[in-house]
């Protein structure tokens, strides 16, 4: 009896396993092509100032506009593209278009600095300082426009190889920014070691503000410590006004979040931004 329900199980397992291996395997041989098809595109999210919303910069994320299957986001097909050995051409997609629209906006006269996300495979890869100064000469953008997020984790791995390709990429101008502070191992005295200039604290820290008593701690002790260490903060995934609020009065820099706007085409954000600008500030 325990084999027929063993044996049903496994009858069960094999035909999930197989549409998820086939689903895989369209996504797979779609993505070889995406780059090519232009189905990649990149959306901006705006950064501003916690005092006064002053817009401070964008994040661009990615998106896979697939044929059939409509807008993929980014954690779909990131790690598959890393699985595959694709990420290296996806990041220098991203890179450069993100160069080449941060010269464009630089050039009309309105700059703004783009954070691009960096695989944790392109920072250990050992290309990374070549790919990004490719994309700084090709665009013609100003270094400084161009801020360039990695996670603890990326570190971790290799953290002496790591310390010495991000202080080479920072010597061409760019800043460099922890995506999802607090959420891995953090050390101080990597971070010390590190050429960072923001930290950017990870969503989960900042659902529970104001009020959870955890929350309020973490946010606090990171904040605190990055003044200590000359760090400037942004608060990631911030959607209410009280949040907001919160982080304002504990001397947080900036935010960003669905309360200030989500992550848009680069022609939505233009007049996102215009009408932004328009609005009297608190
Ligand atoms: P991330 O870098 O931490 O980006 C922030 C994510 O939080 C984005 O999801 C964004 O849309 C979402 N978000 C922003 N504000 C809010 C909010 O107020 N509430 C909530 N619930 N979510 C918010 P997205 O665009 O789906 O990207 C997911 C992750 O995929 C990113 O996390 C990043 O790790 C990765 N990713 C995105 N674009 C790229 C890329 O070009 N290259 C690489 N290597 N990774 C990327
Ligand atoms: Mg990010
Ligand atoms: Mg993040
Ligand atoms: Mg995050």
């Amino acid at each position: 009896e325990a084999k027929e329900a063993g044996r049903s199980t496994y009858r069960f397992y094999t035909a999930e396993q197989t549409r998820i291996s086939r689903e895989r395997f369209e996504l797979e041989s779609g993505l070889r092509r995406a780059i090519e098809r232009k189905e990649l595109q990149l959306y901006y999210q705006p950064q501003a100032n916690c005092r006064g919303s002053n817009l401070t910069g964008v994040e661009a994320l990615v998106r896979w506009l697939h044929p059939e299957r409509g807008l993929i986001p980014p954690d779909r097909f990131i790690p598959l593209a890393e699985d595959i050995g694709l990420i290296g051409a996806l990041g220098d997609w991203v890179l450069n278009e993100a160069c080449r629209q941060a010269r464009e906006w630089e050039l009309a006269g309105a700059p703004l600095r783009v954070a691009v996300n960096l695989s944790a495979q392109q920072v250990s890869q050992g290309q990374l300082f070549e790919t990004v100064s490719t994309a700084l000469t090709r665009s013609g953008v100003s270094p400084g426009l161009l801020e360039l997020e990695i996670t603890e984790g990326h570190v971790l791995k290799r953290v002496e190889q790591c310390i010495e390709v991000l202080h080479r990429v920072k010597s061409l101008g760019v800043t460099l920014a922890i995506d999802d502070f607090g959420i891995g191992y953090s050390s101080l005295s990597y971070l010390k070691r590190l050429p960072v200039d923001r930290l950017k604290i990870d969503r989960s820290f900042v659902e529970g503000l104001p009020g959870d008593a955890d929350d309020d701690a973490i946010v606090a002790t990171i904040l605190a410590m990055a003044q200590n260490l000359g760090l400037e903060v942004i608060a990631e995934g911030v959607e209410t006004a009280e949040q907001l609020a919160h982080l304002a009065a504990t001397h947080c820099q900036e935010y960003q979040g669905y309360l200030l706007g989500r992550p848009m085409p680069a022609n939505e954000l233009e007049r996102w931004r215009d009408a932004h600008s328009a609005r009297p500030t608190a």
